[in-house]
């Protein structure tokens, strides 16, 4: 497989350390808040990087982190820990935050067919091995006591810039405008590895250190939990572009520092999702969540498929007419996929091979989902018969995660059903009852969703909310309930 590397700015041949195994680690959410859709594109994204190194036969490890604490609100050491910006808003314990916020990542996670990593670790679990990674630091003369805190020397290195697309803007993070400088750090990319003296008296979790009680900093969770689940070899690290600077940075800084030779060899990063008046975050506008998708009427899934079509390393913008442009494409495709007779035809190995060789040729280069989307098309469109194309299509799926062949069933299915019902729209009440103004508001909202006016649709089924009444989708029909 070629995968472009951040950390030589070229495609390279991926290659492990053991032969036929990855090492790989992913840096987790900070679990403050929902991840929002931008997040969940670099979780989306190394999914799927993760999938198609197991399908190439690959057997792989993923290792992930839940920062539940250290990550203050500036990427550098400095402004308010987020865990308890967190904890305040919502009054209640930064614990409790942790593992609310935790638990929904893995619920928008599952929705979004993104596999769980095999080691998840939160932060706060391994206090112990990260005093023993900074005493280590210490004692090789890579780190510093200053003013009750531990920091990491940046002059002992030979090499800091790793991903040497900063500028000397980015590179005094710690002198932003209204932020005061640490003067106890010797350089100014100096960073924390173990906090005592916190800017914020009422610092919820602290340990006992060797340099008095207090926390670790952001960066050396990741190190401490990458050397821990993935050995001292590492094979392959993923996070988004913001991560690469000063975090991922900060990261080789210490783990080569503490283990004495390279670490990581290669390195990707996720282009970041943008709305179109800028970069997504959580304190801005509409908080775009999955949550927020399935209110407005969209199958995660259809944000997964609206991922896929573009390339990882581009940054992509999302609007509600993108992904509306998304939903339409991807119902015609399972249309079309459920338009294939599912039969006991043999196999025909020879349009399977060739086919797939196409989709690895896609994946295999950078991880071009796009060009594996088309290879979708590339099936229906191929000379053989449709028993090849749905195991093709299964194939696939286990690499693009859009559960293709269960959405097309339940297509035929709806199908059959709407057929023997004589083509009938059939409207039930949950409780039994009738009610002309609903549906008379849901038949309009068929009709709409039949014109693909999804605009259209979704203003109805507001309208229905309003009104207080849920309305769902059936086999040849729709259900509706009062809320
Ligand atoms: P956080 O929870 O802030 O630590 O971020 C979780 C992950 O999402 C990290 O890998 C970030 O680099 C990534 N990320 C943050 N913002 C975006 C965005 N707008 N688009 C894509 N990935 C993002
Ligand atoms: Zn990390």
């Amino acid at each position: 497989m070629y995968l472009y590397n951040s950390a030589t700015h070229k495609k390279e041949e991926f290659k492990t350390h053991t032969p036929g195994h990855v090492e790989m680690y992913t840096c987790g959410p900070t679990v403050y808040h929902f991840a929002h859709i931008g997040n969940l594109r670099s979780y989306l994204m190394e999914d799927v990087l993760e999938k198609y190194l197991r399908y190439a036969g690959y057997d792989v490890n993923r290792v992930m982190n839940i920062t539940d604490v250290g990550h203050l609100t500036s990427d550098a050491d400095e402004g308010e820990d987020k865990m308890l910006k967190g904890a305040k808003r919502e009054h209640k314990s930064v614990m409790e935050i942790a593992q609310f916020y935790t638990d929904a990542f893995f619920s928008d996670c599952k929705k979004l067919n993104i596999k769980r990593p095999d080691v998840v670790q939160p932060a706060t679990g391994l206090i112990d091995d990260y005093i023993r990674i900074v005493s280590t630091l210490i004692e090789k003369g890579f780190a510093y006591f200053a003013g009750g805190n531990v920091y990491f020397d940046t002059s002992k290195l030979s090499r800091y810039y790793i991903f040497n697309d900063h500028n000397e803007e980015d590179l005094a993070v710690g002198v932003r405008e209204g932020v005061e400088e640490d003067t106890n750090k010797k350089n100014k990319n100096d960073f924390v590895l173990w906090f005592t003296k916190s800017k914020f008296e009422d610092q919820a979790l602290k340990w006992e250190s060797p340099w008095g009680v207090g926390y670790p900093g952001w960066h050396i969770e990741c190190s401490g939990i990458s050397m821990k689940y993935n050995g001292e070899y590492l094979d392959l690290h993923c996070g988004g572009v913001d991560n690469a600077f000063p975090h991922h940075t900060n990261e080789i800084a210490q783990s080569e520092s503490y283990l004495g030779h390279a670490w990581c060899p290669h390195w990707c990063h996720v282009a970041h999702l943008n709305t179109n008046d800028g970069k997504m975050s959580k304190s801005k506008g509409e908080f775009l969540t999955v949550s927020l998708l399935e209110e407005k009427g969209f199958d995660p899934l259809v944000y997964r498929f609206f991922c896929l079509q573009s390339h990882y390393r581009k940054a992509l913008v999302f609007s509600w007419e993108n992904l509306e442009n998304a939903q339409g494409a991807f119902n015609k495709l399972i249309a079309k996929i459920a338009a294939l007779k599912p039969s006991v035809d043999t196999v025909d190995e020879a349009a399977f091979s060739a086919l797939k060789e196409k989709f690895m040729t896609a994946l295999s280069n950078d991880l071009n989902t796009s060009l594996a989307v088309t290879a979708l098309y590339d099936v229906l469109k191929y000379q053989t018969n449709d028993a090849t194309k749905l195991a093709v299509l299964a194939d696939f799926d286990q690499v693009l995660g859009l559960d293709l062949i269960e959405k097309a069933d339940a297509a035929r299915k709806k199908a059959a059903a709407a057929s023997a019902s004589g083509g009938e729209f059939n409207i039930v009440s949950e409780s039994g009852e009738k009610d002309e103004a609903v549906e008379k508001l849901i038949l309009a909202r068929r009709d709409a969703k039949k014109a693909k006016d999804f605009a259209k649709a979704d203003a109805i089924r507001d309208e229905l909310k309003t009104m207080g009444v849920e309305v769902t989708d059936i086999a040849g029909g729709a259900k509706w309930r009062r809320i």
